[in-house]
């Protein structure tokens, strides 16, 4: 991973806050974990507060066998009373019996399961063994020790140990980050012209997760992943800084960073993306005319804001009044930092009265935040855009980015048409 940047050195006005925060748990990403790891199942050890966050999240998306659930510890296991550890093992081995589909079994961690010091560690350890060949493998989603995207960054970190060795001299490139099936085919094609074998973390099922091997080169496909980077350092991996592919300059940006270290001829990279990146711009263009000079707000709650304010700005002319992130992992997004207009307010961490007293006072036309937050500021007058629609709807890469300057776009058309 590069070295980070120091914030005077990047031309950002860098504030760091601590306070009240607003943000989802890391449990969200299970939403759409589930979906990518085909044959993976989600076990929440947690509360029913739990059980009703992932309910009303995934509600939508439910149907006949879905692959997530919550066991729940109730006020017996909280007080110490029950054997967690006891009633854990008989629900794993009760669900891995009635669904001998799961190849994949996560133990996800909770505030309850953490508070209650439940080692989940040594559960999936045990169960492994129990019910191989089933692997169980377990991360924290907890509100304590994670906010929302910060869950599929746990999840892939607790992958990477288990990934198989590459062979020697095997060449391929490994791309993290989970991502819409979609989008992972069309970049899998990109990849191809470029003549750069490719492979993907997660894979689609878990007897399919990429071999990897110390010196394979590794792209990021989502800025999140700060401890999914680390563990595939440990493993002898080399980063390649690149701004995110959001948006066609940063899909070329991204496609760019492969290309210099697989030593691609500037012909054949020109030749594989410029019909790409002609449609993202012409997609664009229409979404340019409602976005150009409007004055966007992000609240911290994704760690996409940065690298979509870079996008907001460079490619649609957007003012930014201030980008609020959870994180921000300097080394990571090194690429994006330098790219945003020289000035821009990022603000690290939260307080939530100061950040909702800037807005008011700011009066952006467009708020960027969680669904929290998203209610109050419509009724104080403000448009705004749920930040979770960003991590559901496929947006990364040229073909869809004029669907996301379409997810910025449409809330000013409704505002527009409600003023009217
Ligand atoms: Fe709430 Fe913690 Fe459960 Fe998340 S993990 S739903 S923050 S209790």
């Amino acid at each position: 991973m590069n070295a980070p940047l120091p914030a005077e050195a990047c031309g950002i006005d860098l504030v760091r806050e601590r306070g009240q925060r607003a943000v989802f748990c890391g449990l969200t990403g299970i939403v759409w974990l589930h979906r990518k790891i085909q044959d993976a199942f989600f076990l929440v050890v947690g509360s029913r507060t739990c059980a009703h966050l992932i309910q009303s999240a995934a509600g939508v998306m439910i149907f006949a066998e879905p692959r997530f659930a919550t066991a729940i510890l109730d006020e017996r296991d909280l007080a110490g009373i029950a054997d967690a550890e006891a009633e854990l093992d008989t629900a794993v081995e009760r669900l891995v019996a009635r669904r001998p589909d799961i190849r994949l079994l996560f133990l996800v961690g909770s505030c309850p399961s953490e508070v209650i010091k439940l080692d989940l560690t040594r559960a999936a350890f045990r169960l492994s063994r129990r019910l191989a060949p089933v692997r169980v493998l377990t991360y924290s989603g907890s509100g304590i020790e994670t906010t929302f995207t910060e869950g599929e960054d746990a999840c892939l970190a607790a992958l990477v140990p288990e990934l198989p060795e590459a062979e020697a001299g095997d060449g391929a490139l490994l791309v993290a980050g989970a991502l819409g099936d979609v989008v992972e085919d069309q970049f899998a094609r990109l990849f191809a012209d470029l003549g750069i074998p490719v492979r993907f973390l997660p894979g689609r099922r878990a007897e399919a997760m990429p071999a990897v091997r110390p010196g394979m080169p590794y792209l990021l496909a989502q800025p999140f992943l700060a401890g999914t980077a680390r563990g595939l350092d440990g493993r002898g991996l080399r980063h390649l800084p690149a701004p995110f592919p959001l948006g066609a300059e940063g899909t070329t940006g991204w496609l760019q960073a492969a290309a210099e270290a697989f030593g691609v001829a500037p012909e054949r990279f020109a030749a594989a993306t410029q019909a790409g990146r002609r449609r993202a711009e012409t997609a664009l263009a229409p979404h340019r005319a409602a976005l150009a000079g409007r004055r966007i707000f992000f609240f911290p709650d994704s760690q996409l804001e940065v690298p979509l304010a870079r996008f907001l700005a460079r490619e649609l002319g957007a003012g930014i009044v201030e980008v609020g992130t959870p994180y921000l992992h300097r080394g990571l997004l090194a690429e994006e930092i330098a790219r945003l207009p020289v000035g821009t307010r990022v603000v690290e961490g939260q307080s939530l009265d100061d950040q909702m007293d800037r807005a008011r006072a700011a009066r952006p036309d467009l708020a960027i935040c969680g669904l929290g937050l998203a209610n109050p500021l419509e009724a104080e007058g403000l448009a705004t855009k749920w930040s979770i629609e960003l991590l559901f709807t496929p947006v990364q890469g040229y073909e869809q980015a004029g669907d996301l300057a379409e997810l910025f776009a449409r809330p000013l058309r409704r505002r527009a048409l409600l003023e009217v």
